[in-house]
């Protein structure tokens, strides 16, 4: 007579997840879902979070529909359709005056935040230092942690000069070790809203030069540039382009932030190392959406027109604002507008911003929010990507103030 088998413990014992030693410890949801929740859950004006509350050109949305029902729906090459990095080199060349070749050189990624991850994977090694410039976009640091590397933060302005957001070359030099790998960068600059100059851009050449440190070059705000500036591209600068990951995003200049598609361009052998890691984390990127985009560039009317479509939505909100108690700082480019709300209230910036979507109906994002040290200098940010009746009703309930 065959008997049970005897259970063991492990089969009786109720199921356990292994516990985890977290690779990101202090990460955890990102400031922009948060505020965008908190948004909803008061039925705030939502200034938080940067994306446009406005439709895309239709146009756009017909390109991506044809490329559907012509039946390009399955796997693109691993580096993006041809067409789409032929019109992105050629959109380069022209603006900024270098040559990309799209074979060798240019990539589609599934929007900025993947190509800035892709780049500091495929660079930087354990125990490498990564200069990155504080305030900052707030996937640098993750990024440049899973890769094994260390963040040295280095403040833009003077210290207990909120506001002058600007790039401190000494400090720059200072942070310069036998270790560094790579600097980030990030012009026209998310949360600030200051834009790099030419000038800054050369002392950034003379800095790097006698050296092999790297640059990502995050460029998602090109086309929001205002009052009559460029936008400095490092591929004006031919010793920068030498040694430089440019990223770029479609969700910005098409107000597409859904559709995740964007790109990078570097010098080959840089692109050969990238592509490695591409290749292995995302493969390919959305087919229909390329060959759109492709046909949707060959007109660049659209990406032409939006600094002053922007500039307009600044000044509009600027000229709001300039009748609260809110102290405006500079807007040079990007979609964004910090003020300095000192005179308002005493309170810590998540706490207050927490306030202002509650009390007031405004969401907006801390700055400490782009600070490793979550550093407080009584500034927030709003995003002015809105429709104008959205800012309108945002200027109404901030007028209280
Ligand atoms: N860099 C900066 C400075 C940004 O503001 C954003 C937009 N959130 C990104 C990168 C990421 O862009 P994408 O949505 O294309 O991933
Ligand atoms: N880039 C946008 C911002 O800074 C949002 C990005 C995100 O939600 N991760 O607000």
């Amino acid at each position: 007579m065959n008997s049970e088998p005897e259970r063991t413990n492990v089969q009786t014992s109720s199921p356990r997840t292994p516990a985890l030693q977290s690779k990101l410890p202090r990460v955890g949801t990102t400031v922009f879902t948060v505020m965008s929740a908190l948004a909803q859950q008061h039925g705030a004006v939502n200034l938080g979070q940067g994306f446009p509350d406005f439709p895309c050109d239709p146009a756009l949305v017909d390109c991506v529909t044809d490329a559907m029902r012509a039946g390009h729906n399955q796997y693109p090459p691993m580096t993006g359709v041809p067409a789409l990095r032929e019109a992105i080199a050629a959109k380069i060349a022209t603006l900024y005056g270098h040559r990309y070749d799209a074979n060798s050189e240019i990539t589609v990624t599934a929007g900025a935040t993947q190509a800035i991850l892709t780049a500091i994977l495929a660079v930087v090694r354990p125990g490498d230092e990564v200069i990155v410039l504080e305030p900052c976009y707030d996937s640098y640091e993750p990024n440049i942690a899973l890769a094994g590397g260390k963040a040295v933060f280095v403040p833009l302005g003077r210290d207990g000069e909120a506001g002058s957001f600007r790039p401190d070359f000494e400090r720059i030099a200072a942070a310069i070790t036998p270790r560094t790998r790579a600097i980030l960068v990030n012009t026209p600059h998310n949360p600030s809203a200051t834009v790099w100059s030419a000038e800054d851009m050369q002392r950034l050449d003379e800095l790097l030069r006698p050296t092999d440190i790297l640059v990502i070059s995050d460029e998602v705000y090109e086309h929001m540039v205002f009052d009559g500036r460029a936008h400095e591209s490092v591929a004006r600068h031919p010793h920068l382009a030498a040694r430089s990951f440019i990223v770029s995003s479609f969700g910005k200049t098409y107000h597409v932030t859904g559709w995740k598609v964007g790109y990078v361009a570097a010098p080959a052998p840089l692109m050969a190392e990238f592509r490695k890691v591409h290749q292995f984390n995302v493969f390919t990127v959305n087919t229909p959406v390329q060959h759109g985009l492709a046909r949707y560039m060959a007109e660049p009317r659209p990406y032409l027109e939006l600094p002053a479509f922007y500039q307009r939505k600044r000044d509009l909100f600027r000229d709001g604002l300039a009748r609260t108690r809110f102290r405006l700082l500079p807007s040079e480019g990007s979609y964004f507008q910090c003020v300095d709300y000192s005179a308002i209230s005493e309170l810590g910036e998540s706490d207050f911003c927490r306030w202002l979507t509650a009390e007031i109906g405004v969401a907006a994002i801390p700055l400490s929010a782009f600070y490793e040290g979550g550093r407080e200098q009584g500034i927030v940010r709003f995003c002015f990507a809105k429709r104008d009746e959205t800012l309108h009703a945002a200027l109404e309930r901030l007028a209280r103030l």
